[in-house]
């Protein structure tokens, strides 16, 4: 992609052309939430203008309007990740997500399940493993599920450049571990990691593999059965489409015999007073009444991010990152959290001002029109162990020029002389 480029498609996100406090707007948060192109928004806006109904169960000719559109979206979305249409399950976002995987295993380890659902339970002596940049969507999920299973949680440390110990990593995968589940891109430091290489060392001992895709489905070209993960998490709000919805990549012969975690109707097949049979996946985790003009606009998102083309947008957005880094780095009393300049990473820096707390950076960059995240973004452990609570964060997506990167650097070099 070009800058050139960049500007058509910021024709696309009507929200990017306007003013904030007297400066043109930079928006560098996409990281926490993206911004929508008409495309995605007009989706939306048809489903409620011309199919409007509940799905599924309906004789009436909305109603099968409205599950065409729901399907062919989950198709869309599953395709765009290398899943198959039963294998995407849609939950409200990412965390939603993780908290199905954990509570559905958590719900296999208690009372009386059936044999198949066996094969996810833990207990005493069980292990789960994570890592310690998670965001807290994939850490307190399995510290519940540990405490309700008295199975352990363990964690694979980062080093001091923010990249993950695979020395460390290689001693804790034993025959314990049950559960292996990791980020793919570190939302604080842009860190990637080589999903293919931790999964194989899962694998090997016998442990499930859950991806936190949050912040890589949105960004690079994902194929989920490319990196040989059992299960992957994200969210429709960071790439494109509205909030409201995520999904839950699975194997199918997983989804199938895991039990369910929220429970209700439009997930049964027969239900008596006293019992109650579960539908396939993906209906078996769809309890309730469904997100589906979510859906059909999550749809028109991948649609416009294949188009435009993932291998692309994730090459423009490392430059971006790059040039992100190499500015900071130039500036004095700034230090970036995480890998230097020149080395792999998603095109996101948080960094420290020595001396300034984050909160006050945020408003003086929001001041010049510089929209950024400051605290700790649900990172706490990660922040920890870099040595600080809080940090400034600028993430970029397929709509950000270098321009803008510079006028946010530029804004980023007056922050210390301002504050003395
Ligand atoms: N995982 C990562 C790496 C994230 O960056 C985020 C959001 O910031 C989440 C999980 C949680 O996403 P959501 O709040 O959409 O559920």
């Amino acid at each position: 992609m070009t800058d050139v480029e960049v500007r058509r498609i910021r024709n696309d996100f009507p929200i990017l052309d306007q003013q904030v406090n007297g400066n043109t707007l930079v928006y560098l948060d996409s990281g926490a939430t993206s911004q929508k192109p008409v495309s995605v928004m007009e989706a939306e806006q048809e489903f409620y203008e011309q199919r409007n109904s509940a799905v599924h169960r309906g004789a009436h000719t909305l109603a099968v309007a409205a599950t065409d559109v729901f399907e062919d979206a989950r198709s869309t979305v599953a395709a765009f990740v290398g899943a198959a249409d039963n294998e995407l399950v849609w939950t409200a976002n990412a965390t939603a997500g993780l908290n199905l995987i954990a509570y559905s295993f958590g719900n296999a380890s208690t009372g009386d399940v059936t044999p198949e659902a066996r094969q996810f339970a833990v207990g005493p002596g069980d292990e789960v493993l994570v890592t310690e940049m998670e965001h807290h969507a994939n850490l307190v999920p399995w510290q519940e599920l540990c405490r309700r299973t008295g199975a352990t949680l363990k964690f694979i440390p980062i080093m001091d450049d923010g990249l993950l110990d695979m020395e460390a990593a290689a001693a804790l995968f034993t025959s314990r571990t049950k559960v292996f589940s990791f980020t793919h891109v570190s939302n604080v430091t842009g860190v990637i990691n080589p999903v293919v290489e931790l999964a194989r060392m899962a694998h090997d001992v016998g442990a499930l593999v859950v991806l936190d895709a949050c912040q890589s489905a949105p960004h690079l070209g994902l194929n989920v059965k490319a990196l040989d993960v059992d299960f992957a998490v994200f969210s429709g709000h960071k790439m494109l489409a509205p909030t409201g919805i995520g999904a839950v990549y699975g194997r199918a012969e997983l989804l199938d015999a895991m039990p369910p975690f929220l429970t209700g109707g439009s997930m049964i097949t027969t239900v008596t007073m006293e019992h109650a049979a579960y539908l396939p996946s993906p209906q078996r985790f769809e309890a309730g009444t469904q997100p589906i003009s979510q859906a059909a606009a999550f749809a028109a998102a991948v649609n416009y991010l294949s188009e435009t083309g993932m291998d692309r947008i994730h090459a423009w957005e490392a430059a971006l990152g790059q040039r992100m880094v190499a500015g900071l780095e130039a500036i004095p009393g700034i230090r970036v959290l995480g890998p230097a300049a020149g080395t792999a990473r998603a095109g996101l820096a948080a960094f420290e001002v020595d001396g300034v707390h984050a909160h006050d950076v945020g408003q003086f960059l929001d001041a010049a029109g510089v929209a950024v995240r400051v605290g700790h973004h649900c990172a706490q452990p990660l922040h920890r162990r870099l040595g600080l609570s809080a940090s400034t964060r600028a993430s970029a997506y397929l709509y950000n020029t270098t321009a803008e990167v510079d006028a946010f650097l530029a804004a980023v070099a007056g922050v210390r002389p301002y504050f003395g």
